[in-house]
């Protein structure tokens, strides 16, 4: 779980856009470019690099 604050101020490092907290999977998605992002210990990874494809579900 991540704090709704954090959620707030975090955007897509790639499109600078929204992102949906996705609270059964802990992570965090952009639905435009189709990615997410993990959170470890409560911190979101926001690197691109690491962001992974939604579709690979
Ligand atoms: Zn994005």
């Amino acid at each position: 779980m991540i704090e709704k604050k954090l959620l707030d101020i975090l955007v897509c490092p790639k499109c600078k856009g929204e992102l949906i907290y996705d609270e059964l999977k802990d992570i965090l998605i952009c639905k435009k470019d189709k990615i997410y992002f993990e959170i470890k210990n409560n911190i979101p990874i926001m690197v691109l690099e690491k962001a992974k494809k939604l579709d690979e579900n």
